[in-house]
Protein backbone atom coordinates (compact mmCIF):
# COMPACT_ATOMS: atom_id res chain seq x y z
CA UNK A 1 0.00 0.00 0.00
CA UNK A 2 1.46 3.14 -1.02
CA UNK A 3 1.24 6.06 1.61
CA UNK A 4 -1.27 8.78 1.08
CA UNK A 5 0.71 12.36 1.09
CA UNK A 6 -1.62 13.59 2.17
CA UNK A 7 -2.07 11.94 5.20
CA UNK A 8 1.75 12.19 5.64
CA UNK A 9 2.75 12.11 9.59
CA UNK A 10 5.54 14.75 9.02
CA UNK A 11 4.78 17.15 11.76
CA UNK A 12 4.15 20.85 10.85
CA UNK A 13 7.37 22.84 11.65
CA UNK A 14 7.74 24.18 14.66
CA UNK A 15 8.47 28.33 14.57
CA UNK A 16 11.34 29.43 16.11
CA UNK A 17 10.83 31.66 19.00
CA UNK A 18 10.69 35.64 18.06
CA UNK A 19 14.55 37.02 18.73
CA UNK A 20 15.37 38.46 21.85
CA UNK A 21 17.71 41.24 22.19
CA UNK A 22 20.32 42.47 19.66
CA UNK A 23 23.14 40.54 17.97
CA UNK A 24 26.64 41.64 18.46
CA UNK A 25 26.81 43.14 15.15
CA UNK A 26 23.65 45.33 15.63
CA UNK A 27 25.58 46.44 19.33
CA UNK A 28 28.81 47.26 17.62
CA UNK A 29 27.03 49.88 14.97
CA UNK A 30 24.68 51.12 18.30
CA UNK A 31 27.75 51.94 20.39
CA UNK A 32 29.59 53.73 17.26
CA UNK A 33 26.94 55.80 16.20
CA UNK A 34 26.38 56.72 20.12
CA UNK A 35 30.16 57.10 19.80
CA UNK A 36 30.24 59.17 16.92
CA UNK A 37 27.09 61.20 17.74
CA UNK A 38 29.02 61.80 21.51
CA UNK A 39 32.05 63.14 19.79
CA UNK A 40 30.43 65.52 17.59
CA UNK A 41 28.04 66.83 19.93
CA UNK A 42 30.07 67.52 23.11
CA UNK A 43 32.39 70.29 21.89
CA UNK A 44 29.34 71.98 21.31
CA UNK A 45 27.41 71.58 24.45
CA UNK A 46 30.75 72.24 26.20
CA UNK A 47 30.64 75.51 24.10
CA UNK A 48 27.15 76.15 24.91
CA UNK A 49 28.18 75.98 28.69
CA UNK A 50 30.69 78.31 28.88
CA UNK A 51 28.88 81.06 26.79
CA UNK A 52 26.13 80.43 29.32
CA UNK A 53 28.85 80.98 32.28
CA UNK A 54 30.05 84.13 30.69
CA UNK A 55 26.56 85.72 30.19
CA UNK A 56 25.91 84.76 34.19
CA UNK A 57 29.15 86.47 34.87
CA UNK A 58 28.13 89.34 32.76
CA UNK A 59 25.37 89.73 34.38
CA UNK A 60 26.52 89.43 37.57
CA UNK A 61 29.23 92.12 37.04
CA UNK A 62 26.45 94.24 35.48
CA UNK A 63 24.29 94.03 38.69
CA UNK A 64 27.47 94.72 41.43
CA UNK A 65 28.15 98.01 38.75
CA UNK A 66 24.57 99.39 39.59
CA UNK A 67 25.14 98.56 43.04
CA UNK A 68 28.24 100.57 43.11
CA UNK A 69 27.04 103.28 41.23
CA UNK A 70 23.78 103.39 43.43
CA UNK A 71 25.69 103.64 46.40
CA UNK A 72 27.96 105.68 45.43
CA UNK A 73 25.30 108.10 43.91
CA UNK A 74 23.66 107.58 47.01
CA UNK A 75 26.24 108.83 49.42
CA UNK A 76 26.81 105.60 51.00
CA UNK A 77 30.63 105.65 50.19
CA UNK A 78 32.99 109.06 50.36
CA UNK A 79 34.54 107.63 46.91
CA UNK A 80 33.53 105.75 43.77
CA UNK A 81 37.10 104.04 44.27
CA UNK A 82 35.61 102.96 48.07
CA UNK A 83 32.48 101.50 46.78
CA UNK A 84 34.34 100.02 43.96
CA UNK A 85 36.51 98.05 46.81
CA UNK A 86 34.10 97.67 49.39
CA UNK A 87 30.70 95.96 47.70
CA UNK A 88 32.74 93.30 45.43
CA UNK A 89 33.20 91.94 49.26
CA UNK A 90 29.94 91.62 50.23
CA UNK A 91 28.64 87.99 50.85
CA UNK A 92 26.31 88.62 48.26
CA UNK A 93 29.20 88.87 45.38
CA UNK A 94 32.24 87.39 47.26
CA UNK A 95 33.48 84.13 45.36
CA UNK A 96 29.80 84.02 43.60
CA UNK A 97 30.09 86.33 40.94
CA UNK A 98 32.21 84.80 38.11
CA UNK A 99 30.32 80.66 37.75
CA UNK A 100 33.58 79.38 36.36
CA UNK A 101 35.79 80.63 39.26
CA UNK A 102 36.93 83.52 37.96
CA UNK A 103 38.59 86.46 40.08
CA UNK A 104 36.35 89.82 39.74
CA UNK A 105 38.74 93.09 39.92
CA UNK A 106 37.09 96.39 39.98
CA UNK A 107 38.81 99.47 39.24
CA UNK A 108 38.12 103.16 38.97
CA UNK A 109 40.59 105.28 36.28
CA UNK A 110 39.51 109.07 37.19
CA UNK A 111 40.75 111.34 33.78
CA UNK A 112 39.60 114.85 34.82
CA UNK A 113 35.89 115.33 34.80
CA UNK A 114 35.19 111.78 34.18
CA UNK A 115 36.14 108.32 35.94
CA UNK A 116 35.98 105.05 34.38
CA UNK A 117 34.53 102.08 36.22
CA UNK A 118 35.70 98.64 35.53
CA UNK A 119 34.49 95.38 36.61
CA UNK A 120 36.67 92.37 35.28
CA UNK A 121 36.90 89.02 35.31
CA UNK A 122 40.11 87.03 35.00
CA UNK A 123 38.64 84.02 33.01
CA UNK A 124 39.17 83.56 29.53
CA UNK A 125 36.80 84.80 27.74
CA UNK A 126 34.41 86.70 30.14
CA UNK A 127 34.84 90.41 28.86
CA UNK A 128 35.25 93.37 31.29
CA UNK A 129 32.62 95.28 31.50
CA UNK A 130 33.59 98.98 31.55
CA UNK A 131 31.50 102.25 32.08
CA UNK A 132 32.65 106.52 32.71
CA UNK A 133 30.96 108.01 35.24
CA UNK A 134 31.21 111.42 36.19
CA UNK A 135 32.52 111.42 39.87
ZN1 LIG B 1 33.80 85.38 34.87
Amino acid sequence: MKPDPSKSCKQPAISQPAQKGFSLVELIIAISILVTLTGSIAPMITRYIEGARAAVCYSNRDAMRSEILYAYAAGEYASLEEACKEIPAKPTYAGKVCPAGGKITCTVKTDGSYASLTIACDHAGHEPLSRSVEP
